[in-house]
């Protein structure tokens, strides 16, 4: 009867249920078990300069090596981290991890470059998060202008207000703010002009098909345009091939991250990589 199969999709419904919930719990307990184990590592990718052939800066991205599984990704476990709060801990780790990678490459002779890291929102609106920066910059001798917080453009225009004073409680750390994922987020002009930022990262989706679609074409060009007038510093992400990058230097795109010149590595074959490109 229509009845019975009611129920019996409804059974099936709660199984699927509390297989997504049973899954969700396993999932935090490895992450749990991720933290305390150690078992979570930073890549880093190189941005370089439009003008010079010279490496600038370096994206920090996070990596969990699984024990089993292997090299798991961000997009997999951070949104399993912030819903589950743990994304805290995780955050504070990469905070430390990327500034004391900031100390490291200054011994190694790379005394200029400076470091980004993926703020979550979470982290972003904590209240402890500003002294946390002010503490792990002073643990490391570092100044603050080596350190870019990267928001994304969704996450900046969530609370736009609120985002406004709090980048403006963190810029007195002499931090540099990052707009990630640009051209994605719905930002107003109202609020682009507003927000106390310093670079726009323009989503990777529309270098991606620079060559082929003239709409995205159009869009990169005009981000980079409208970030200048705004006086801001305008990073291109993604960038693959060579006619991209042309594309992007002929536009006078500040500065470009992306497989072209390296994926993101680990501390010591980006170390290697980094002494062949300067030489
Ligand atoms: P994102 O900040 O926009 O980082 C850029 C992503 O694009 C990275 O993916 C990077 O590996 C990838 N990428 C860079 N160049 C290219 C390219 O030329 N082609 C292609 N196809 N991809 C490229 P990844 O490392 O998997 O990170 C994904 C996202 O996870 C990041 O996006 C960021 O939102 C988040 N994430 C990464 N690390 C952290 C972290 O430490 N904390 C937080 N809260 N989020 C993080
Ligand atoms: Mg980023
Ligand atoms: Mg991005
Ligand atoms: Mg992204």
């Amino acid at each position: 009867s229509v009845k019975e199969h009611g129920r019996n999709s409804y059974q099936f419904f709660k199984q699927e249920m509390n297989d997504v919930i049973q899954m969700k719990l396993i999932l935090e307990q490895e992450l749990l078990n991720a933290i305390e184990q150690n078992e979570f590592c930073l890549y880093y990718q190189p941005q370089i300069c439009g003008k010079e052939h010279k490496i600038i800066g370096l994206e920090a991205l996070i990596r969990w090596q699984h024990p089993e599984k292997g090299l798991i990704s961000p997009d997999f476990f951070i949104p399993i981290a912030e819903e589950s709060g743990l994304i805290i801990p995780i955050s504070q780790w990469v905070l430390h991890e990327a500034i004391k990678t900031i100390a490291n490459f200054k011994e190694f002779g790379f005394s200029n470059i400076t470091m980004a890291i993926n703020i979550s929102q979470q982290q972003f609106k904590s209240e402890s998060f500003h002294d946390e920066i002010a503490r792990t910059l002073k643990t490391f001798n570092i100044p603050g202008r080596f350190l870019e917080l990267e928001i994304t453009e969704s996450q900046a225009m969530e609370n736009a207000e609120q985002t406004i004073e709090i980048l403006h409680g963190l810029k007195k750390l002499n931090v540099s703010i990052a707009l990630d994922d640009f051209g994605t987020g719905y930002s107003s002009l109202a609020y682009l002009k507003r927000l106390p930022i310093d670079i726009v990262k323009v989503d990777r989706s529309f270098i991606q098909d620079i060559e082929h679609d003239s709409n995205d074409a159009e869009i990169s060009s005009a981000a980079i345009s409208l970030s200048h007038n705004l006086g801001l510093k305008v990073i291109a992400e993604g960038v693959e091939t060579e006619t991209q990058l042309a594309f992007l230097k002929s536009h006078n795109c500040d500065v470009m991250q992306g497989y072209f010149f390296s994926r993101p590595l680990p501390e010591n074959e980006l170390l290697a990589w980094m002494k062949s490109f300067a030489s």
